[in-house]
């Protein structure tokens, strides 16, 4: 798809940013809308000067339809990201997840653009019947912010059926990298730095998660631009929180003690791992190991703590 201009809802997070440089990399002309909730405009300092930035709300419509205005591409991450948070503020996840998307959809509709690429989570699936989870398994959602990332989802392929607006979406694992300001790897960072001596790991180091470094997750999103439908991305190498927590302490903090409290939180998932067959069948491979990504997420972080 010939592409020169895109829009990219919360552009200005920790994907979104990644996501923004290499479109612009690529030659489009890109618009960020973040309403900076949880993004910066630091994240944008290495798009270049070229990117346009609005800062607005998805929950508001009228700024969404100036927004789409010549847009051929919508990619819509802006979001509530975390679980916690809808748990602790589920009308804000409601309004921004299910609503926004809404919103972005409804504005699309009515324009002229070609395609709106949805950032959706693994988080649709809920706790696992099977594993490697494919995009088939059965759609149970565990807390506020899954329900809120599925309807999102589901709007799309309503307003595809309905209004034949062309709409994929991507079922992101666990992403890490540079730029991500929560999740378990960076709180291993923080916890490290606090106390170099000792780490102490949430529950009994044996989860295990499918990471997928950032540039990885933006190949994704570029590759399903392509395509119709509902992709899983992760980085295909399951991985337990003790691997990551080990990987990270001889980098950082060799000789730290790991210990792990035993109990997991209510909710905790103990294996999710992604079966991401259909999305290499269009022809993604990750390309950065966990080792190397994890080294890069600790440089951007500030070395050696
Ligand atoms: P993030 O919080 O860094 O990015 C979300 C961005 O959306 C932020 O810049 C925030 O300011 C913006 N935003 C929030 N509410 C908004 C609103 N009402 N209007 C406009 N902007 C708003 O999170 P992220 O990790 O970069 O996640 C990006 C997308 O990917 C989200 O849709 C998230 O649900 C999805 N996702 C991420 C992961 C992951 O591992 N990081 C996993 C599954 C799904």
């Amino acid at each position: 798809m010939s592409i020169d201009k895109a829009l990219v809802t919360g552009g200005a997070g920790f994907i979104g940013s990644h996501l923004v440089e290499r479109l612009a990399a690529d030659g489009i002309d890109v618009t960020v809308l973040d309403n900076f909730q949880a993004g910066t405009r630091k994240n944008l300092q290495e798009a270049g000067a070229t990117i346009q930035v609005i800062e607005g709300d998805t929950r508001d419509q009228h700024v969404l339809t100036t927004a789409v205005t010549d847009i051929d591409v919508v990619y819509h991450l802006a979001a509530n990201a975390s679980v916690p948070y809808s748990v602790d503020n589920p009308r804000y996840d409601f309004e921004t997840n299910a609503g926004g998307t809404f919103n972005v959809l409804e504005a699309s509709r009515n324009s002229d653009v070609s395609k709106v690429v949805y950032a959706s989570s693994a988080a649709v699936y809920g706790e696992p019947v099977y594993t490697p989870i494919d995009e088939d398994h059965p759609l149970h959602p565990v807390s506020p912010y899954g329900v809120s990332k599925l309807t999102g989802e589901k709007y799309g392929f309503i307003f595809k059926e309905t209004y034949g607006l062309p709409f994929s979406a991507l079922r992101i694992f666990n992403t890490y990298g540079p730029r991500q300001s929560r999740y378990v790897m960076y709180d291993f960072l923080k916890k490290l730095k606090e106390n170099p001596e000792a780490l102490e790991v949430l529950g009994t180091g044996e989860q295990v998660r499918d990471y997928c470094y950032v540039s990885d997750t933006v190949n994704a999103f570029r590759i399903i631009t392509e395509y119709e439908g509902v992709y899983n991305a992760a980085g295909g190498t399951p991985t337990s929180i003790r691997e990551v927590a080990e990987s990270m302490v001889s980098q950082v903090a060799p000789g730290a003690e790991i210990t792990y409290t035993g109990k997991s939180w209510k909710g905790d998932i103990t294996v999710l791992t992604a079966d991401i067959t259909k999305i290499k069948e269009r022809g993604f491979s990750p390309e950065i190991p966990l080792e190397k990504g994890i080294k890069q997420l600790i440089q951007w972080f500030g070395g050696s703590i």
